[in-house]
């Protein structure tokens, strides 16, 4: 890794365009989350009154490297006798040079002098002491400037991340600037401390975007750069609507972003009035408006949004931010809160969706040539038997305390289905014997259509599984060969293309010839400019972040779905998707 330093600059009002992924908009102070160690250090000049603070700054940087040498102190002597002596001299060494050195006297003394940012002030000492050390006719001592790099380099380090422990000590109203964020990471958030999130890679149906959609956050991803100019402690502005981020705003544009916010909360407060009233058309056509959630702590949200039940609960959250595996009690005891909490509304449980970019790491799956075409999702289940066991047992159990459907992520053939149907069948037989209190009936088993293949067989499939849940973030990276989470094809990704409607219709019409109940649980579900388009194919359950749902339920209320549903049919099928397009424009006019 190779620190830079930039041109000076003062702190002033930089805008980033990403890909907005909403909802609302953050007003806050930057807090930086290096999720890499690829730390970009860009030269601020700072006034008076912030010298103590950059100072104080740089003296907890300090003390972070010296516990981080402290710690591989212990490590290093475990080493074999002679590597660990070697090494641990040089540790000593390190952790010298962090205790009121030159070095640190020297940073202390620029920041000072040269008005500079701490970051910037470590680079710029070690850049003249390089020098100095350049000119020694000692080819020892000239080699120990490699050592006072690397002190250096773990102290911009400790300056970037802001700190160690992943959103400790958060300021105020705290937005997280970053390169990216894992779903892992993004678990780790409090909604209720954190305003916002801007990142500079990811794309609108990353797992990123997703998570902050459920929490409720004003998101922006593909913000090119802006983790490379934030500072921790600048003032930041997200816009989730327009996907528009400004760094350092002034006082103008702070004025007109709070009123744009007070607007926006406004109309929220608005929508949220629709809350105890019916998705029903105007032809009197009932819609089911389910919540997708991915942590137990949306919960609260999904019932206030008026959701009608869970249509998708990513089961990932309880695999996510450890290193064992979650058995079947602690399973069934975050199931069991979810359904009890959600009081009588139907829940649906999704099978451990893992591999490619989700959870790979954590549970140790080696990735193989082609993650997002290996073992993931239900083959991964079906491949660890006694993690599907223990899940599917949970799920069981949890369903003896309210409505629960299983839905398994992934399916691809009719015989994967008719081998989770057979396990499922045997546990139950299992666990009735042992007298074990589980759902009765035992829970419909459906499958996600995510994948080309399965919507292609959707036919076959219906005669196999309870019911479908068209999964159109996988189906569209599918089809249209867009990985989802990679932002220089973002501009590829469509699920409006019209291969991914047509096996969206094929399926529909697959589940309706099969008399089984079909939903969409994709981020389209949550975008009401679709409400006609996909109302009109004939589904009627959708599954969206909670926080949509009162866009969509307006939406809902104000279409004939009688009117609409041979259009739909019509532009769908139509091999022009200008007459798509004016579809969708001329009923957001409506
Ligand atoms: C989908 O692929 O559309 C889906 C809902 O599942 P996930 O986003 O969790 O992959
Ligand atoms: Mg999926």
């Amino acid at each position: 890794m190779k620190n830079e330093v930039n041109r000076p600059s003062v702190a002033r009002q930089r805008i980033f365009e990403g890909v907005p992924t909403g909802p609302g908009i953050a007003i806050g102070t930057v807090y930086r989350h290096d999720s890499r160690f690829n730390v970009h250090v860009r030269e601020v000049r700072i006034s008076e009154h912030r010298i103590k603070r950059e100072q104080s700054r740089l003296a907890g940087a300090a003390l972070t490297a010296i516990q981080e040498i402290q710690l591989l102190q212990g490590e290093a002597k475990k080493l074999p006798e002679a590597a660990s002596e070697e090494i641990g001299y040089l540790l000593d060494a390190y952790q010298q040079m962090l205790k009121g050195s030159r070095l640190i006297r020297g940073v202390e003394k620029r920041i000072a002098t040269d008005r500079i940012n701490a970051e910037a002030a470590v680079l710029k000492e070690i850049n003249q002491l390089e020098e100095a050390f350049a000119a020694m006719d000692d080819s020892y001592l000239s080699a120990r400037i490699d050592d006072i790099r690397e002190v250096g380099n773990r102290l911009v380090r400790s300056l970037s991340k802001g700190s160690v422990a992943a959103f400790a000590s958060l300021p105020r109203n705290a937005v997280i600037v970053s390169d990216e964020l894992s779903p892992a990471d993004t678990a780790l958030l409090d909604p209720n401390q954190v305003a916002g999130l801007a990142t500079m890679l990811g794309g609108v149906e990353s797992h990123t975007a997703i998570m902050a959609r459920s929490l409720a956050l004003p998101a922006v991803v593909a913000a090119s750069d802006v983790s490379y100019w934030a500072l921790n402690g600048d003032t930041i502005i997200v816009d989730g609507g327009s996907g528009r981020v400004i760094l350092n705003p002034t006082a103008a544009t702070l004025k007109d972003y709070r009123k744009r916010r007070a607007n926006y909360l406004r109309g929220r407060r608005a929508l949220d009035k629709l809350r105890a009233v019916p998705a029903v058309t105007q032809d009197g056509i009932a819609i089911s408006l389910e919540a997708n959630i991915e942590l137990p702590s949306e919960i609260e949200n999904v019932l206030k949004s008026g959701a009608t039940g869970v249509g998708l609960l990513r089961s990932e959250f309880m695999f996510m931010n450890r290193d064992d595996l979650p058995g079947e009690e602690e399973q069934f005891t975050a199931l069991k809160d979810v359904v009890e909490r959600m009081d009588g509304r139907q829940v649906t449980i999704r099978t451990l969706d893992v591999g490619a970019d989700k959870l790979g790491d954590a549970l140790g799956i080696e990735p193989g040539p082609n993650p997002a075409l290996g073992l993931r999702a239900i083959r991964f289940s079906l491949s660890h038997r006694k993690i599907l066991l223990e899940q599917l047992a949970a799920i069981l159990r949890a369903g003896a305390y309210g409505p629960v459907r299983i839905l398994l992520p992934m399916v691809c053939t009719v015989e994967e289905v008719r081998e989770v149907r057979r396990v499922l069948n045997r546990l139950v037989g299992r666990m009735r014997r042992k007298g074990v209190r589980i759902a009765d009936p035992i829970p419909p088993l459906g499958i996600m259509i995510e994948i080309p293949g399965a919507a292609l067989a959707a036919d076959a499939l219906a005669t196999e599984a309870d019911f479908f849940a068209i999964g159109t973030n996988d189906l569209t990276q599918y089809t249209l060969a867009i990985d989802r989470t990679d932002e220089t094809v973002a501009y590829l990704y469509n699920p409006l293309h019209p291969a991914v409607l047509r096996l969206i219709q094929f399926s529909a019409e697959a589940a309706a010839a099969a008399g089984i109940p079909v939903s969409i649980c994709g981020e389209m579900a949550g975008d009401e400019r679709l409400t006609p388009l996909l109302i009109g194919l004939g589904i009627a359950e959708l599954s969206m972040a909670a926080g949509s749902i009162p866009h969509v339920k307006k939406r809902v209320r104000q279409l004939n779905l009688a009117a609409i549903a041979g259009r739909a049919r019509r532009v769908t099928t139509d091999a022009d998707p200008d007459h798509l397009e004016a579809f969708i424009a001329e009923m957001a006019d409506a």
